[in-house]
């Protein structure tokens, strides 16, 4: 399978191929936690589940493929997938990470890395110049989401590969909110691509897990030792429904696009709602940059209403088809406070959102119906 072809075919059929032994299409899950061997260290490629598993190969390769990469690491959660890319980084090491990650990212670098000598600062990525003055000497990684979350910011991914490179350090881009089907960092010279695999890639609220992608063999030979000797490893009934969930990615974030960027411009327009922010919308400060690396602009927007925290709140328990719940990227449509849910690990750090901003994980019910769930819950 070569990366000639496109999303939509390597979706389906990158990394995996009819099972030699019965035919089966589909890639089994191989539900086994070792393998027999011929004699003492012969065996099929395959020894010990943690170390590999069929199933979790296939899905190695496939997002490997998607992301236009030589290797993917396949891991039991996002967050799984972070910590072992940031142990590529040694006590007494910088990394600079954008100031609107994940909440679990932020908790994972100043509450846990911090206490093992690792140095943290957070800048705005959609400012070229401040991430220039950031850059110290011993800045091992670049570390950055586009869009963000919640405030979906939009970074410039090769012109910060090539900052980060000058100054010797490496990027690394959580592309869980665009998926590949919208962005592709490798090829805009992003060193390592880390996905929540559980959001858009999953795509069907069923499965948690996470991956790393990366052309640099180095790196991968040790986060793939890593990978081993951490053992954060996803079961192959996870790698299964990962894999499937991958075959529709194309059609779903056409269709999450497409939704998200009617109900964009609806709520731009309604008269209770103080702003909308989508990288779709003309009026994003990042519009531009996202045009040129994006695909679409995905399925994900926050807005402000007109009111204050309890005017929020009341709009957050009134829709009726956008259930109230953390996460994102499934097929169904999501409502939610980032400050006290997804975002609460960040309440009182610089990093601290809005009380009132509310985000939308957009999903591919029909787009009236969920415009009209909004204009109710905005209604009252
Ligand atoms: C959810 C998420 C993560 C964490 O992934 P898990 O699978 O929940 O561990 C990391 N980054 C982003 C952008 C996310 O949305």
């Amino acid at each position: 399978m070569t990366n000639q072809l496109h999303l939509e075919t390597l979706a389906i059929h990158a990394g995996q191929t009819p099972d030699p032994t019965t035919g089966a299409v589909m890639t089994p899950i191989y539900q086994t936690s070792t393998f027999v061997q011929n004699g003492v260290g012969q065996h099929k490629g395959y020894e010990y589940a943690r170390t590999g598993n069929p199933t979790r190969t296939a899905l190695e390769a496939c997002l490997a493929a998607l992301e236009g990469a030589h290797y993917g690491l396949c891991f039991a959660s996002g967050m799984a997938a972070i910590d072992t890319v940031l142990r590529l980084v040694k006590p007494g090491q910088h990394v600079l990470a954008g100031n609107d990650v994940y909440g679990g990212t932020y908790r994972l670098f100043v509450r846990v890395l911090s206490e093992y000598g690792l140095h943290f600062d957070f800048v705005d990525m959609s400012d070229l110049d401040r991430v220039r003055a950031a850059l110290k000497p011993n800045t091992r990684l670049v570390w950055l989401e586009t869009p963000t979350n919640p405030l979906l910011q939009i970074a410039d991914i090769a012109a910060l590969a090539e900052i980060a490179h000058a100054a010797g350090a490496q990027l690394a881009v959580d592309n869980t909110f665009a998926s590949p089907y919208l962005q592709q960092p490798i090829g805009l010279g992003a060193d390592f691509v880390i996905h929540s695999t559980t959001k858009y890639l999953g795509g069907h609220s069923d499965v948690v897990g996470g991956a790393i992608v990366t052309n640099d063999i180095a790196a991968h030979e040790r986060l793939k030792f890593l990978q081993n000797a951490v053992g954060a490893v996803p079961g192959p009934l996870d790698c299964f429904l990962t894999l499937r969930g991958l075959k529709t990615l194309p059609l779903r974030m056409e269709r999450h696009s497409a939704n998200a960027q009617r109900i964009a411009e609806f709520l731009a327009d309604h008269p209770g709602v103080k702003q909308v922010v989508y990288p779709g919308l003309n009026d994003h400060p990042g519009h531009r940059v996202a045009q040129k690396q994006m695909r679409l602009y995905g399925g994900m927007i926050s807005f402000l209403p007109v009111g204050d925290a309890t005017t929020a709140k009341r709009i957050v328990e009134r829709t009726q088809i956008f259930a109230l719940a953390e996460s994102l990227g499934g097929v169904e449509s999501l409502i939610e406070l980032p400050a006290p849910m997804t975002h609460a690990s960040v309440a009182g750090s610089p990093l601290q959102v809005d009380p009132t901003l509310i985000r939308l994980s957009v999903g591919l019910e029909h787009v009236d119906d969920l415009i009209a769930d909004l204009q109710q819950a905005l209604a009252a």
